[in-house]
């Protein structure tokens, strides 16, 4: 699969710091920042710093240490919001016209601070 990414897409222009964003956490190869639109009291959006435009090609073409990065920091993230254990939380990433992604750069949904129903088409 060849993926073309758009370097003008929102989320890449946050990484170059051309538009402001609520950091909650950043290491070398992730950022994670506050969802300007919140659905749930708590709902965050983590990014790889590559230039990927969905999951599978994070998946597919990311470095282990890109990977190893983003998960860790997500995993870290949701203990800090205290959402781990039995508070819980719902990680989602939309991809595609099916999946309804506005922004092409490969990102995670963390949401929780509330029950959040059932996952429905
Ligand atoms: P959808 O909008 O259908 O959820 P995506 O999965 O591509 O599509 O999600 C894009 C997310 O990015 C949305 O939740 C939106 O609120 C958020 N967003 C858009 N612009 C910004 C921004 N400048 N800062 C923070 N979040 C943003």
């Amino acid at each position: 699969m060849a993926y073309t990414y758009d370097p003008q897409n929102i989320f890449a222009r946050i990484l170059r710091g051309e538009i402001p964003n609520k950091t909650v956490a950043e290491t070398a190869h992730t950022l994670v920042f506050h969802d300007i639109n919140p659905h749930a009291p708590v709902h965050v959006l983590a990014i790889p710093k590559g230039p990927y435009v969905n999951f599978d090609h994070f998946a597919a073409e990311a470095s282990v240490e890109e990977i190893v990065d983003f998960h860790r920091t997500v995993a870290s993230v949701i203990a800090d919001l205290g959402l781990a254990g039995e508070a819980g939380y719902r990680a989602i990433t939309n991809a595609g016209m099916s999946g309804m992604q506005e922004v092409p750069h490969y990102h995670l949904h963390i949401l929780g601070g509330r029950v959040l129903g059932r996952l429905v088409g």
